[in-house]
């Protein structure tokens, strides 16, 4: 069955069409800087060379209709007709707490969706125009909506109820939500399947750290706990995003800057994080880089991120009922070496230890934990995409 996995964001269009019998990319390629004049395009399609369009796509519709286009070109396609596609998964951020599950999208769940725009202002309304384009140019092609938070649906509601007024919960949702569920699940399946185990008698602990950084406990399969909230802001210290802060500074910082509680907002989620710290870069790489040339805020940003993720898996411990594999995955966990390495010298304590040439040679998927240690240490590359459609078939499969 062929899949188009869709992630559509207020400019951007990222895409692949899967194979997913043998799990084949066939297809994948990005619009960038849609509505502007330097539009770019680009299209890479197996036994094709890449191609690439800087003609300026005013919309998302002319950005859709161009990746199809492409999809069922005479000479550089890679399908005979769009009726090859046995369905789109779309990648929708907030699924708020009516969805526990991806969903196949008909006029009453297109309706319910409009819902939760106002739970995710920056997400929800380009993943949502996503299903609508398509609808609307790929009739009887089934639309699934696959959602971040779904996984975390599990969660009991002494870990997503936040101490505040209770009446916020009831009338207007205020809880934790999580993000970045896609990806959680994607690595704690996978891991069970690298050590040979059901994922049910594992005890997970998740580590995505990327430019947005969150954790996950998983046990018996479920999302038990996760260090996002009712916004992606909030939990570990990430690339350009505070993380967790006192609730009074932000009050504090508005008086202090004689500004806006929404230009304050936008400091804490653009210019905070190891960037506010160091003030050279939100890129771990260019922090690496920097600390090892003696500059101290390069260094302190490092070790704030790494006690910030330690704390935040030490916290979790009791969601998930002890600990059996750590799992590392996204741009920072999957890349470096370092920063895994400095986040474990925190917890040693619990029985975490890697292997340091096993951690050093970057060994994916393969436990680097030191022998002998409770608790196993996996590297697991996140393949958003690959679970999105995996999802869009199961929910195809069920109809
Ligand atoms: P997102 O999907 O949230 O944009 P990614 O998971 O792609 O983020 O991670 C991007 C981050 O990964 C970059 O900010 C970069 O700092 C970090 N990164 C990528 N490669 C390395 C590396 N080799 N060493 C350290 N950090 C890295």
């Amino acid at each position: 069955m062929k899949i188009l996995v869709l992630n559509c964001g207020s400019s951007s269009l990222k895409y692949k069409l899967f194979e997913l019998g043998d799990n084949n990319v066939l297809a994948q390629g990005q619009a960038d800087r849609i509505g502007m004049t330097d539009a770019v395009f680009q299209h890479d399609a197996q036994g094709h060379e890449t191609f690439l369009n800087k003609t300026p796509l005013a919309n998302h519709h002319e950005a859709v209709h161009a990746l199809l286009a492409h999809l069922v070109d005479g000479q550089q396609g890679i399908l005979t007709e769009m009726s090859e596609i046995g369905g789109v998964g779309h990648r929708v951020v907030h699924g708020g707490e009516h969805f526990r599950t991806s969903v196949i999208v008909d006029p009453a769940i297109r309706e319910t969706l409009e819902a939760t725009k106002k739970l995710a202002p920056l997400h929800n309304p380009p993943n949502l125009m996503g299903i609508d384009v398509c609808t609307s140019l790929m009739p009887g092609v089934p639309q699934v909506a696959v959602f971040d938070t779904a996984f975390h649906q599990t969660m009991p509601p002494y870990a997503y109820t936040y101490a505040i007024p209770y009446h916020y919960y009831i009338d207007d949702h205020v809880r934790r939500y999580g993000f970045h569920g896609i990806s959680h699940r994607y690595v704690a399946c996978r891991t069970a399947e690298i050590l040979g185990k059901n994922v049910e008698a594992l005890r997970i602990i998740t580590c995505h750290l990327g430019a947005g950084s969150s954790l996950c406990a998983v046990a018996e399969g479920k999302s038990l706990d996760t260090s996002m909230g009712f916004t992606p802001l909030s939990g570990l210290v990430m690339g350009t995003r505070s993380g967790d802060i006192d609730p009074a500074l932000v009050s504090f910082l508005v008086e202090k800057e004689q500004s806006s509680l929404t230009q304050v907002m936008d400091m804490l989620n653009r210019e905070s994080g190891v960037f506010g710290i160091s003030g050279i870069s939100p890129d771990f790489r260019d922090l690496e880089k920097e600390s090892s040339l003696g500059n101290e805020r390069a260094r302190l940003a490092l070790d704030a991120y790494a006690y910030s993720v330690a704390k935040g898996i030490g916290s979790l411990i009791p969601a998930a009922g002890g600990l059996d594999v750590l799992v590392f995955t996204a741009g920072v966990g999957e890349n470096s070496p370092n920063m895994r390495r400095r986040i474990c010298a925190f917890l040693s304590w619990l029985g975490i230890s890697l292997d340091e040439e096993k951690n050093l040679n970057g060994i994916l998927e393969e436990d680097i934990s030191l022998p002998g240690t409770k608790v196993k240490i996996l590297v697991v590359p996140t393949d958003e995409e690959k679970m999105i459609a995996r999802e869009t078939r199961t929910v195809l499969q069920k109809q």
